[in-house]
């Protein structure tokens, strides 16, 4: 179901225009208008569904689906020389656009950081109670 004000549902009802790079009749794949690297597309459900939390498990195995068959095209056609998949859910997470969304990012040698956190290093015992937390 189309949601007003969604940018992405505008897309792919074709009221604002995009660089299309692949369509069927449950996805589309865009390229991103502010691309980290050369080739930065999107994947996009023609559903509305504002995150991960929200997309039926289907629909979330085929958005995979997807991503590994563009990964190897674009692998072919941009000759990049790796990829990093993103999702962001929540604000909190950096999600800016609330219609669910994986980014396709092609990396290329010496581009520089693009994505990048600061790794903590917790004790086992710490790992432990973390473990404990979600898996209790
Ligand atoms: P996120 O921060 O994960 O919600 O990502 C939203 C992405 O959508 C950003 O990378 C934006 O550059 C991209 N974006 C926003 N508007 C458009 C648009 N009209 N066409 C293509 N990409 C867009
Ligand atoms: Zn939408």
């Amino acid at each position: 179901m189309k949601q007003d004000n969604c940018i992405f549902c505008k897309i792919i009802a074709g009221e604002i225009p995009s660089q299309t790079l692949y369509e069927d009749n449950q996805f589309k794949v865009i390229l991103d208008v502010g691309p980290a690297t050369k080739g930065h597309a999107l994947i996009l459900p023609k559903e509305h569904y504002a995150n991960l939390y929200e997309l039926p498990e289907d629909t979330a195995s085929d958005v995979f689906k997807l991503a590994k068959k563009m990964m190897a095209k674009m692998t072919e056609k941009l000759h990049c020389d790796g990829f990093n998949i993103v999702q962001n859910n929540g604000e909190v997470a950096g999600q800016t656009v609330f219609h669910f969304h994986m980014h396709l990012i092609p990396r290329y040698k010496n581009d520089g950081e693009i994505l990048k956190y600061i790794a903590g290093s917790p004790s086992q015992e710490e790992l432990a109670e973390i473990k404990k937390i979600i898996t209790e």
